[in-house]
């Protein structure tokens, strides 16, 4: 599913121009990395004010499918990869007609859409061994009236366009489905099993255009109100029998999709001990956030080396680690409006805290403003980092 141009193109050497459509914190960490490689970074992206522009060297500020401004992107960049999965598919395909584009329209427009991406697990299930919630498309009313009962309690998502939790409702009854339905203003939702989770991880994996994919460790995640809340690796929780089930899966799936570049797969840990797989990400993830200063190659370099088709990188975790998404609301006191710096010299004085900010003057409740990742010899030991942190910032541990 790739969109290779006709010809042959070499790997991209550094010093030249690698693009990104998309201006958000993820191509902000993935200019850092290019640019640390001697790469220049061009973002498109139709905000000026955004964190991926403050650190590109270039930014074309204008819309995803502006026919000029991705034209100009092309011709300035050698290779160009997505940060935001919601680019339109076409514009990635305009791009691919003239220059190397990682992860391709077809890959990235499977993960745009929850039904695409189920049919495309279901169909693959043979190979990965792993099978999504049950599910239905709910398109109409008379679609509810035929859900099956055992779908039901379960969760109504949006098709498209959902993050962190955005355009999802818990529906208990058939009345809760066509009253959360009529409230997503017409749009195609999917209404899945609400299942029993035990805990959730997360697989990063990349995978080259010569083919040659690379697993990283799996990740344990802790989600608050719909947000990643916090990454540990190794987790707590994870069997090295599950480890060894959803990496296997997650080089089955990359490898099914012709996959060139960072893809992340969300799985569900059941009660049971079962594993499904969730949705995916064809971009490097938050729950990947950790590998900046837990491993060897980072999720951003790795994107870097697959789009200029370099060798991919050492995968290999060379420190526990624990990660802390920062979110605006620790910029506002219990019941306050008025904004206020949090104590980052008590958190960047404990042992192994790495803190990432994004940049982002706007400090909004809900609104990811940066991580900070505890690495140490031990898990137990970045965990003890991570819980002095919680309590210096005011958050529940
Ligand atoms: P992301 O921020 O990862 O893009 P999202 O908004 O696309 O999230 P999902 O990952 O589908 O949404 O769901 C968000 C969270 O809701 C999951 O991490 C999980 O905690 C819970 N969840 C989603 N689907 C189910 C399900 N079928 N059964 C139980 N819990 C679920
Ligand atoms: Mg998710």
């Amino acid at each position: 599913m790739s969109d290779k141009p006709a010809s042959f193109i070499p790997a991209a050497t550094p010093a030249t121009w690698l693009g990104v459509m998309g201006g958000g914190q993820l191509g902000r960490m993935f200019a850092h990395a290019a640019q640390a490689m001697g790469f220049k970074v061009a973002v498109l992206e139709p905000a000026r004010d955004c964190p991926a522009g403050h650190a590109a060297d270039h930014l074309l500020c204008a819309g995803y499918t502006d026919a000029a401004a991705l034209d100009e992107l092309a011709e300035q960049c050698v290779a160009i990869t997505t940060e935001f999965e919601n680019v339109p598919a076409q514009s990635l395909a305009r791009l691919a007609q003239k220059r190397f584009v990682a992860p391709s329209a077809a890959c990235v427009s499977i993960a745009q859409d929850r039904i695409e991406e189920k049919r495309f697990f279901t169909e693959a299930a043979a190979a990965s061994g792993v099978l999504p919630a049950p599910n239905q498309t709910i398109a109409s009313h008379a679609d509810i009236d035929a859900i099956p009962d055992a779908l039901l309690p379960g969760i109504l998502k949006t098709v498209r366009l959902g993050y962190d939790g955005k355009g999802q409702v818990r529906v208990k009854t058939r009345e809760d489905v066509r009253a959360a339905f009529d409230g997503m203003q017409g749009v195609t939702c999917i209404l899945e099993k609400m299942l029993p989770l035990a805990y959730e991880v997360s697989v990063l994996a990349a995978r080259g255009d010569d083919g040659k994919a690379v697993v990283y460790p799996i990740a344990e995640n802790v989600h608050r109100d719909g947000i990643l809340f916090t990454t540990t690796v190794p987790g707590p929780n994870v069997s090295a029998e599950c480890a060894h089930k959803a990496q296997a899966a997650a080089l089955a799936l990359i490898a099914k999709l012709g996959y060139v570049g960072v893809l992340c797969i969300e799985f569900f840990v059941l009660q049971d001990g079962s594993l499904v797989v969730n949705e995916m990400a064809p971009r490097p993830h938050n729950s990947g956030h950790y590998t900046i200063d837990a491993c060897i190659t980072s999720q951003f370099a790795q994107q870097v080396r697959a789009m200029a088709r370099l060798p991919l990188g050492d995968v290999r975790q060379h420190s526990p680690a624990v990660m802390l998404n920062i979110l605006g609301d620790l910029w506002f006191e219990n019941g306050s409006e008025q904004a206020r710096e949090p104590a980052w010299d008590k958190v960047l004085a404990l042992p192994g805290a790495n803190l990432h900010l994004y940049g982002k003057d706007d400090a909004r409740r809900g609104r990811k403003m940066g991580h900070v990742t505890f690495v140490a010899t031990t898990i137990q030991q970045a965990q003890d980092s991570f819980r002095a942190a919680c309590a210096i910032l005011g958050i529940a541990a």
